[in-house]
């Protein structure tokens, strides 16, 4: 954005914006567009969630137990964000859940389904009809790690009349196989000189270690912004409460490898959370710790002061969330990340603004407030990696959705973020609520579509990059404007007779 006298803009600044004594939300106030001399697809939207975890993406999901486990964690860090392990599990449970991210090569299936030479063609029929492939190694012992003695291909089976033919009489024999330990891309090569369709990796006495798939080293190129650490594996998050007990948690997850643990609060201005955080400094200083929940100047300056690598802001505007209404606290989510962010920017520590994000101008918003990443429950339930079947509701395809403080989410362990400490778990007061969402297919397709709508967002502000955006709000650029009820009925779609859109405001690769 090109330097002008303040005086002959538009609109006002952040600051003149929110100098009124009103909470605002994201849907009180517009940014004024900009000056665009770029295509969207040059903006930059790399960012630091924390104060030495670097993103390609300002995008982070909740530690909740219908949005983040590994497969949310996986995919999110493969296109460029960072995924947050939630903690409404065994101590076990999360530490392996940080370990599947931790070992995920992309490319490598390392669990991949197997049979024994006895089993049908009927029981390949089954896994294609659940799982949707076909090509499948045959073990000795029908184990995942048994000596491989052949492997089904849809070309074995397609024209085979008998369904009850044991695997053996028709699987392919003549087996191209690689060492364990093979490299992707040697993997990819030998695949190619191989022209099949699957390598299985063995090791010296033949057992079955991982299973090579075309389509994936195929995929596997259009992953050029995961977020890796040192050692080339992908990055991940994970929640811990502010309890004495969940050090044992904290040191099990350092040792599965995590890379930010986020000390879980909803109110994280806590004398538990500032042992907690200090605590962890001094025990693991190598990792990331990301405090919150703060919405506050002072309660950020507390928080930084005990050691905090990154700032979660957001006191009940979350979807599923009743805070506000059960405790009288909180603060307007706008308001909330403008007023720490002028913290966070003086000390040089990033925030997430965590919550009430619905839609990509909110993520927009969040970040031109002073965010440097978003963190998004709603958004990203829902989608194929999210904890959960689909099932059908009227007809209409969905997933569950929950407050880590809904009745049903406490009952399975989810109220360490509340404070509520062992003799006071017989009463039970809810802040959020459970529900459903809308499928949103997989990652791969919905990511895209919010990267480009948020490039498009910053192009129509004029600015090329995160960067250029904080730079632009803190020296007054940035333009803003109130806008009333009336202006906000304006802003959306008004006065039609009907009208069709799709319902998550994206079309679907192959769906018209
Ligand atoms: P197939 O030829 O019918 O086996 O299917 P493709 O190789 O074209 O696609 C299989 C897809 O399923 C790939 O993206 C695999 O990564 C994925 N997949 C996940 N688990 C497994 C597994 O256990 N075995 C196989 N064959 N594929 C798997
Ligand atoms: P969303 O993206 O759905 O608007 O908000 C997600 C955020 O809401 C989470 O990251 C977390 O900070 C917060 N949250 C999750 N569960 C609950 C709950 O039950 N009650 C409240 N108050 N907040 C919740």
């Amino acid at each position: 954005m090109a330097a002008k006298d303040l005086s002959e803009l538009d609109g006002l600044s952040a600051a003149e914006l929110f100098a009124g004594a009103d909470g605002l939300a994201y849907d009180d106030f517009l940014i004024l567009p900009g000056h665009i001399d770029f295509h969207h697809q040059e903006v930059d939207l790399s960012t630091r969630v924390s104060r030495n975890i670097a993103l390609k993406l300002p995008f982070v999901s909740s530690p909740m137990d219908t949005v983040t486990e590994h497969k949310m964690a996986i995919r999110l860090a493969c296109l460029g964000g960072l995924g947050v392990i939630h903690y409404n599990n065994s101590i076990e449970e999360q530490a392996e859940e940080v370990r599947k991210v931790k070992r995920f090569e992309n490319g490598f299936i390392t669990d991949p389904v197997v049979l024994g030479p006895q089993a049908t063609v009927a029981d390949v029929d089954r896994i294609k009809a659940r799982y949707g492939f076909s090509g499948i190694p045959v073990t000795e012992d029908g184990k995942p790690r048994g000596k491989v003695i052949g492997i089904l291909t849809n070309r074995d089976i397609e024209f085979e009349p008998d369904r009850h033919r044991p695997v053996h009489e028709v699987m392919t024999r003549e087996l191209v196989t690689g060492p364990a330990g093979l490299s992707l891309s040697d993997a990819n090569d030998l695949l190619r000189r191989s022209k099949k369709g699957k390598l299985p990796l063995v090791d010296d006495a033949g057992r079955l270690v991982s299973l090579v798939s075309r389509r994936d080293l195929l995929k596997n190129r259009d992953y050029p912004d995961a977020v890796k650490d040192e050692r080339k594996q992908l990055r991940v998050g994970a929640a811990v409460s502010t309890r004495d007990e969940d050090r044992e948690r904290v040191t099990a997850l350092v040792e599965g490898g995590v890379d930010l643990i986020v000390v879980d609060a909803a109110q994280g201005d806590s004398i538990y959370e500032l042992r907690v955080l200090e605590w962890i400094k001094a025990t693991h200083p190598q990792v990331d710790v990301m405090a919150g929940n703060v919405v506050t100047r002072a309660q950020c300056r507390r928080l930084i002061d005990a050691g905090a690598d990154g700032l979660r802001i957001g006191m009940g505007p979350g979807s599923i969330c009743t805070t506000q209404g059960t405790m009288a606290v909180g603060r307007a989510q706008a308001t909330a990340v403008w007023s720490c962010s002028r913290v966070a920017a003086e000390r040089g520590i990033p925030l997430l603004a965590d919550g009430g994000i619905s839609q990509i101008g909110h993520i927009g918003k969040a970040l031109a407030l002073g965010g440097s990443a978003v963190m998004m429950g709603y958004m990203f339930a829902g989608t194929e990696e999210a904890p959960g079947e689909y099932f059908y509701d009227n007809g209409v395809r969905v997933k569950r959705y929950r407050g880590m403080a809904s009745l049903e989410a406490m009952e399975a362990g989810g109220d360490k973020r509340y404070e509520t400490r062992a003799d006071d778990r017989k009463v039970k007061v809810a802040q959020g609520v459970s529900g459903s969402v809308l499928d949103k297919g997989p990652l791969d397709d919905y990511v895209p579509y919010l990267i480009q709508g948020l490039r498009q967002s910053l192009q129509d502000m004029g600015v090329r990059s995160l960067a250029a955006l904080h730079e632009a709000r803190i020296d007054g650029q940035l333009r803003f404007e109130r806008r009333s009820l009336a202006a906000q009925v304006e802003g959306g779609v008004h006065g039609l007779h009907s009208y069709q859109e799709s319902a998550l405001g994206m079309r679907r690769k192959g769906h018209r």
